[in-house]
């Protein structure tokens, strides 16, 4: 866990802290290899938030590097 993870969750109600831990385990960046990767397990937080952001990654399961789309996988 990172320390914004620890952060939001020592300032928030814990019933916010799971809600949002549970959306950001929903925003996943997919690498074209096919492996995804979710954005709390990156260390991030997307909550409450809307369209299809991106970022820079390394992939862990091919080692490559690029620009991967954010979607919210359900
Ligand atoms: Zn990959």
């Amino acid at each position: 866990m990172s320390a914004l993870q620890r952060f939001f969750i020592r300032v928030l109600p814990s019933a916010w802290t799971r809600s949002m831990e549970a959306e950001s385990r929903q925003w996943i960046a997919r690498c074209e290899c096919g492996h995804g990767q979710s954005v709390w397990d990156m260390g991030g937080i997307r909550w409450k938030a809307r369209g299809t952001p991106g970022c820079w990654m390394r992939c862990p399961a091919c080692g490559k590097t690029g620009w991967r789309a954010i979607r919210k996988e359900t």
